[in-house]
């Protein structure tokens, strides 16, 4: 906190000054714990709601923090992308991922990664994903790259970076479809192949049905996110969604905790 900035201690508040120092520290343990293997990451499987098959997982980061135990990433996303860190991060969590699809093979089908806008407004970003592809021997078809930001198109790397990494073959998916974070402007000015239905309106069968129809009208795929019942998977079956992820068909969990056939997982 720059408390001293120009007038003392005028607007102090009680916990402000902790939380500046809880937050440095924080961002001091993210950076050795990226350095020294503390991540790992969960899966989550994406199923087919006409027959509930496993099509394809999805990889969510979890931080093995030394004196805190596992935390999910509403513990330290923010952090990581307010202080550059989610660079690193997320760069160790596609290879990883990657890697991890690549030794379960074919049968694991699509691997969905979740990417932060300030990853792809990294001028490069898609060679990256290239030489990950490339080192693991991921087909780019088996990738899909989860975005969510109302991202500025127009010539910036952002917008080089979605064009490459479809042009790669990779596919891109709207993540949280509906919140703020995601937009009808979003998909206005961009390609997307996906588009994920945000779980706060599993429940509203209007606004499915609307992202539906736009889901349609622009050749998309349809994930639900947050089925927790089999009432919901019925309704949005009956609507027309494609597929779902949920604690109805699995939770998110270790590599190991996931077979597919002829697969082998990785020890992390
Ligand atoms: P998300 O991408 O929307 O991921 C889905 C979140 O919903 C996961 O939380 C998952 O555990 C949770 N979830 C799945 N099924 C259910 C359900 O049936 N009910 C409920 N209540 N929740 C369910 P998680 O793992 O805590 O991740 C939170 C968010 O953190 C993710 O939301 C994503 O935005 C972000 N995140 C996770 N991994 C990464 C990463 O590697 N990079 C970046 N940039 N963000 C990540
Ligand atoms: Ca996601
Ligand atoms: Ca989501
Ligand atoms: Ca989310």
């Amino acid at each position: 906190a720059k408390a001293g900035a120009g007038g003392g201690h005028r607007h102090f508040r009680p916990g402000m000054e902790a939380r500046g120092v809880e937050r440095s520290r924080l961002i001091d343990a993210l950076a050795a714990g990226i350095e020294q293997d503390q991540l790992t990451v969960y899966y989550q499987p994406v199923v087919r709601l006409s027959d509930h098959r496993v099509t394809g997982v999805e990889a969510l980061v979890r931080w093995r923090h030394p004196a805190q135990g596992l935390l999910g990433p509403q513990a330290f996303i923010e952090v990581a992308e307010e202080s550059g860190l989610i660079v690193p991060l997320g760069r160790w969590v596609l290879r990883h991922a990657a890697r991890q699809a690549a030794a379960w093979g074919p049968d694991a089908g699509t691997i969905s990664v979740n990417v932060s806008g300030v990853q792809l407004r990294t001028a490069g970003f898609a060679d990256e994903v290239a030489a990950v592809l490339r080192e693991t021997g991921l087909p780019a078809q088996r990738l899909i790259v989860e975005i969510t930001e109302t991202v500025a198109v127009g010539g910036g790397p952002t917008a080089q970076n979605l064009t490459a990494i479809r042009d790669l073959g990779a596919r891109l998916s709207l993540d949280d479809f509906g919140t703020g974070s995601s937009t009808l402007t979003t998909v206005a000015r961009l390609t997307v192949d996906q588009i994920k239905l945000d779980r706060s309106f599993v429940d509203s069968p209007v606004i499915a049905g609307a992202v539906l129809h736009l889901a349609r009208g622009i050749g998309a795929d349809t994930v639900a996110e947050g089925v927790e019942t089999l009432d919901q998977a019925a309704r949005l079956r009956a609507l027309g969604f494609e597929r779902a992820q949920g604690y109805l068909f699995g939770r998110p969990g270790p590599a190991a905790d996931l077979r597919f056939p002829g697969s082998t997982a990785e020890r992390t």
